[in-house]
């Protein structure tokens, strides 16, 4: 039943597990709730805030204004193009499409979180991103109320990035994502890790595997959000001009870059790791000894301990490799980093 409740704990809606409370707080489970949600908003004149699965957010404090929890459910296919409610859980997605004998999104298992959130940063992993089988998105205003549909184009999928991470962008509520999916079974295995674990367990190399494998490494290299807070890589791998990346090789042989277009694409884990913080920690925040890219809670961290232990991270980068890494995750109510 649809309420707009008040003061709600958000310490259960954020994979971060960090103190928050939400002024207000509506689960809505339809796009017409998800209306009504955002007129009681517009008639309080306060601000309105998404969350999915709250598996990319940190919470620098109690949320004023109304938090919307997409809850809204249904997959509907027509052939190959399947279109999804934004508050459907995007591995049960992968799985359910696998399960119907489409393809495509076999490389992107077990990413958590909402359908709704995958186009925000275009997810990606594993060598395939969303927008490569992205059809188009249905969004409603926050402010004016009305709903259009977005093509592949306006969305302006980037690395990590899209429309809707922007100022502009903000103003969209995502409701429903179509994609188109492949009906061949011929999946990326351009990946490294991929061919290597299907060839260890024997596997054949079809989509499902390749959905098992993923799940497997992902398992063994990632720490587990629902036992361990995390909000996946905190950063994002820079990317830089062939000169900048020069320099690097010459000055630092085994950093591992990849080509991205025109530009270079340089690991973040691997500078971090270098930098010898991993394990490091600020309070309960701590620079996963499994993954460098991962900050976890270990217990009672603050956001106060994310900004501590982030400002530390990014100024040893700073000074050995001349970089700032971009932070992947949303801050709310306010980032104190610059977006
Ligand atoms: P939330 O955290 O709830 O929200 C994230 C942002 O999206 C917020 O700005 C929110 O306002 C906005 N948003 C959410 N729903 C909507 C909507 N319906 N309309 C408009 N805006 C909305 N990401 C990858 O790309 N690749 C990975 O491999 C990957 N691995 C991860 C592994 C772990 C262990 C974890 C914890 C995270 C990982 N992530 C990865 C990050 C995260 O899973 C994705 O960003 C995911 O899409 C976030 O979904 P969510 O529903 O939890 O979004
Ligand atoms: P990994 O395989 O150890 O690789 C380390 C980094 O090198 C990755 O960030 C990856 O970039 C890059 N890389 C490796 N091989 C590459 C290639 N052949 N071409 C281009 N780039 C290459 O990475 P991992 O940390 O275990 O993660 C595996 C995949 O899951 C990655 O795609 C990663 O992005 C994704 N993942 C994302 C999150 C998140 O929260 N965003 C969390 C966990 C895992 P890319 O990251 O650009 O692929």
């Amino acid at each position: 039943m649809f309420a707009i409740e008040k003061d709600v704990d958000l310490t259960s809606f954020n994979s971060f597990r960090l103190a928050s409370k939400a002024q207000f707080f509506a689960a809505v489970s339809s796009e017409d709730e998800l209306l009504e949600a955002l007129e009681f908003a517009k008639k309080q004149a306060i601000d309105v805030v998404v969350l999915g699965g709250g598996t990319n957010v940190v919470f620098t404090g109690d949320v004023p204004g109304l938090t919307v929890h997409m809850s809204n459910k249904g997959v509907s296919f027509d052939g190959c193009d399947v279109t999804v409610a934004a508050g459907e859980q995007w591995h049960e997605l992968v799985d359910h499409t696998l399960d119907k004998g489409f393809y495509g999104l076999e490389n992107l298992s077990l990413i958590p979180g909402t359908v709704g959130a995958a186009p925000m940063q275009n997810i990606g992993a594993y060598g395939v991103e969303l927008h490569q089988y992205f059809s188009n998105l249905q969004a409603m205003n926050r402010v004016t109320l009305e709903s259009r549909t977005f093509g592949l184009d306006e969305c302006e999928f980037g690395y990590r990035d899209s429309f809707f991470r922007r100022q502009a962008g903000a103003e969209w509520v995502i409701t429903r994502v179509s994609l188109r999916l492949r009906e061949d079974d011929s999946p990326d295995l351009a990946y490294p890790g991929i061919r290597e674990a299907l060839d260890d367990k024997k596997l054949a190399p079809g989509a499902v595997n390749v959905a098992r494998v993923v799940s497997m490494l992902r398992r063994q290299k990632l720490p587990d959000q629902r036992s361990v807070g995390n909000v996946g890589s905190f950063f994002k791998n820079p990317i830089v001009d062939k000169t900048t990346a020069a320099r690097l090789k010459q000055e630092f042989p085994s950093i591992p870059l990849f080509a991205f277009g025109d530009n270079v694409k340089v690991s973040a884990a691997w500078m971090i790791d270098q930098a010898g913080l991993k394990g490091r920690s600020c309070g309960d925040i701590e620079v996963a000894r499994q993954h460098a890219l991962v900050l976890i809670n270990t217990g009672a961290g603050t956001s106060t301990d994310v900004m501590t232990l982030v400002d530390e991270i990014n100024a040893a980068v700073s000074e050995r490799y001349g970089m700032t890494l971009e932070i992947e995750p949303r801050f709310y109510p306010a980032s104190p980093f610059r977006d």
